[in-house]
């Protein structure tokens, strides 16, 4: 009986069978084409066993299309892809589709033309040809690329392209890239990095399941120490992923690799163009790509031997997916490697507090790096009691804060301040009518950006150019902005150090890996003084020159009432205090707060983080929060308000009665609009003995909703917006 069952990439559809021609052979995890309607849609081959079956006799049955050029997605991927779509809640099809998200590598071995500069000259020189073969001097990519890295059109480079001064040149879509090689630059473990790295390679070596957690201070050599079993796994001729958090920081991880490997590792994340991409994919299919580094998309690549798993900066709350399938790439990397067998390893100088209490539990082994690398000192920190230190009107820096930059200055050492926010002001209103700018589209307050000039919703990317008049009552010059963003504290320090050079260093200036890495190369040659900054610049750096550290608003991240808020803030500030004093020079911290007494900020100034985490283990015990009991959170929305409440009414309706699960709502959610819909909430907050997918499944599976209406579930949120 050729009779077989597909997953197929359409999440409206449940699996379906279908017949094997003659001549063809599939077995489970074989990509597909299959016949639906007058259509094909790609399918993947499972067994039958393990997905709800179809009663079609066997007489009615299409034959599959074709099986496409690519090797059968492994068991434990395919197992992987069915814990993920049950636990999040979310469809098969949709996770596995991440799968194979693939930049038309599926279609099979390909090439493609690039063009690069000859040397030659065109017979015209215009402005635009000028400028196109300036900006094109090292680069080989398609036209359209070229176009895009130049900024001109592509019929400027296709009248180069006659002119002989752009040249065809005629590339392997997938080629292999260049070999990275364990021995190629040894490094010098300290004793207790060497211990650490000596238990994470017995562990690739040993091929089992083996969940770390590498809980090191900032400094100690993380990176270095996971470098080992890195190589360990390469001598095995095996493939490694390394998760890290913000694929635009990894400049500096890129360089370290480099300088210990002899060569870049392969990249993976959203922003690959679709010809990077499908090389990377097929290179992870056919194990010839060594070391994956990607974001946490990079989870569900098809590994053909992947041989140890590593999550850094385990701890960032940007490894939870936020839309489509809403899963945490830290726990889905410890399933993978529980499916295949390996290693995983979670590096943290701040983990969560989940991770911790895993630890504790016995299931994670914890390994620690107590000091900093060198020698160096960990930074001692203060806090400035805002209600006592007052700065100047209409200024944020406390005058103890300024003058430690001034010293700084004095001294040609480098000060960091930290703030996460964005632009000049979070807000701004009129001062004659009190009107307020707010989203279009979302609950939000539009944040001035003076740079460019320019009033935007960072939850949207809504955008309008900042008016000279306010639009309600139209009195020009009479706007005001309220708060400090980045920029607003860069001009801060302009003005009361005139001599200081400043740099704001956040996602709107360091929006490429090429502007991070001048960022770099400018702290590094001393050209900057000043540094203020979002999270982005909280982690990763390595910057010996800096020894001051200004926490401008510790109690920002507290406000809210968020869940995580007091571990956010604590990661955060311990983060960000932990780029100060890397080098030779003492590193000092000096932390803004209205809450001294707050036992986040208390047990930061004091560098107790036992403490810290063993309050906030109490305060989640009490409350049932994870790791101790389980929360999901229910958001119903639609284009229509009235629609959207109707449904999140009809879901409460009918909730059903479970022991042990609490669950609240529907409520308009905190952003009750945002990119256009409106949003209610319910929050399901269960004891870990009750099965809260299931409950979920069955609750919201026996509902039907108007078309406009999208229901998504999140297990395990982190943002309770
Ligand atoms: P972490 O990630 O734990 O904060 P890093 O991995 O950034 O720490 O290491 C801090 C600095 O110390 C880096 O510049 C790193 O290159 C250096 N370093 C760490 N271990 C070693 C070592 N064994 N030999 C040489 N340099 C090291
Ligand atoms: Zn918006």
């Amino acid at each position: 009986m050729n009779r077989v069952r597909c997953l197929v990439l359409n999440a409206a559809l449940g699996p379906l069978d279908y017949t094997v021609p003659v001549g063809m052979s599939v077995e489970p995890g074989s990509v597909v084409e299959c016949p639906l309607g007058p259509r094909t849609v790609i399918g993947i081959v499972w067994e039958a066993e393990r997905l709800p079956g179809t009663d079609v006799p066997a007489e009615k049955l299409r034959p599959l299309r074709g099986i496409l050029p690519v090797p059968p997605l492994s068991a434990p991927l395919r197992r992987l892809i069915e814990w993920t779509a049950d636990y999040y809640v979310a469809s098969l099809s949709s996770v596995a589709r991440m799968a194979l998200s693939s930049g038309g590598a599926l279609k099979g071995p390909a090439s493609i033309t690039e063009y690069r500069l000859t040397g030659g000259l065109p017979e015209r020189m215009t402005p635009q040809r000028q400028a196109a073969m300036e900006a094109l001097e090292s680069e080989q990519a398609t036209i359209r690329e070229l176009a895009g890295i130049a900024g001109v059109s592509e019929g400027v480079l296709r009248g180069l392209v006659n002119q002989g001064v752009l040249e065809p040149v005629e590339v392997d879509c997938d080629r292999p890239y260049d070999e990275a090689r364990p021995e190629f630059a040894e490094i010098d473990l300290s004793q207790d990095q060497g211990e650490a790295a000596a238990v994470f390679c017995n562990a690739v070596r040993a091929k089992k399941f083996a969940p770390f957690l590498l809980d090191g201070v900032t400094g100690s050599g993380k990176t270095e120490t996971y470098f080992e079993p890195v190589a360990e796994a390469l001598r095995m001729g095996r493939q490694v992923l390394v998760l890290l958090p913000e694929i635009a920081l990894t400049e500096n991880f890129l360089q370290r690799f480099e300088e210990r490997f002899g060569a870049s590792p392969v990249l993976w994340h959203s922003s690959l163009k679709s010809t990077e991409r499908r090389r990377a994919w097929r290179n992870v299919a056919s194990g010839d790509a060594q070391v994956v580094v990607g974001a946490r998309s990079a989870l569900f690549l098809p590994f053909h031997d992947l041989g140890l798993i590593v999550v850094d900066e385990a701890h960032e709350t940007s490894f939870k997916q936020e839309d489509g399938v809403r899963y945490n790439a830290r726990d889905v990397a410890v399933m993978r490697a529980h499916f295949e067998s390996l290693p995983v390893l979670l590096a943290s100088a701040t983990p969560a507090l989940e991770s911790l209490q895993m630890a504790e539990s016995g299931i994670y082994t914890k390994v620690e790096l107590p000091s900093r690398f060198g020698g160096a000192e960990l930074p001692s920190i203060d806090t400035v009691d805002l209600t006592q230190e007052k700065p100047p009107t209409g200024m944020w820096l406390a005058q103890r804060l300024v003058d430690g930059i001034e010293d700084r200055l004095a001294r040609g050492e480098q000060s960091l301040l930290f703030l996460n926010r964005r632009g000049y002001a979070p807000l701004t209103l009129c001062r004659n009518c009190g009107f307020r700018f707010q989203c279009p589209n979302c609950s939000a307050w539009l944040v001035e950006h003076r740079f460019t000039r320019r009033l935007a919703c960072h939850h949207c990317g809504h955008e309008t150019p900042s008016p000279e008049a306010c639009p309600d009552c139209g009195e020009p010059d009479c706007l005001v902005a309220c708060g400090p963003g980045v920029e607003r504290i860069a001009d801060e320090v302009a003005e009361r150090l005139p001599d200081a050079r400043v740099f704001v260093a956040t996602s709107d200036t360091l929006n490429s890996p090429g502007r991070a890495a001048e960022f770099i190369a400018a702290v590094e040659a001393k050209e900057i003084d000043v540094i203020v900054g979002t999270q982005l610049v909280s982690k990763g750096f390595h910057f010996p020159e800096l020894t001051l550290v200004g926490v401008v608003d510790a109690d920002l991240g507290l406000e809210g009432g968020d869940l995580r808020a007091g571990e956010r803030t604590y990661q955060q500030v311990a983060q960000v205090a932990g780029r100060a004093g890397r080098g030779e020079k003492p590193g000092e911290v000096l932390i803004q707060t209205r809450h001294p007494e707050a036992s986040v900020i208390a047990a930061l100034a004091a560098g107790d983080r036992d403490a810290f985490y063993s309050a906030e283990t109490e305060m989640r015990r009490e409350a049932g929060a994870p790791p101790f009991g389980r929360w999901a959170s229910i958001i119903v929305s639609s284009e229509d308000d009235a629609e959207a409440r109707e449904a999140a009414h009809r879901i409460g309706a009918t909730r059903p009665d479970v022991e042990d699960c609490l669950i609240l709502g529907p409520a308009p959610a905190p952003m009750a609009l945002l990119r256009g819909r409106y949003r209610y909430r319910l929050l399901m907050n269960a004891r870990r003995s009750v099965q809260l997918q299931d409950v979920i499944r069955r609750w919201l599976g026996a509902i039907d909703h108007p078309p406009g209406v999208r229901v998504a579930v999140d297990v395990d949120p982190y943002s309770f917006v």
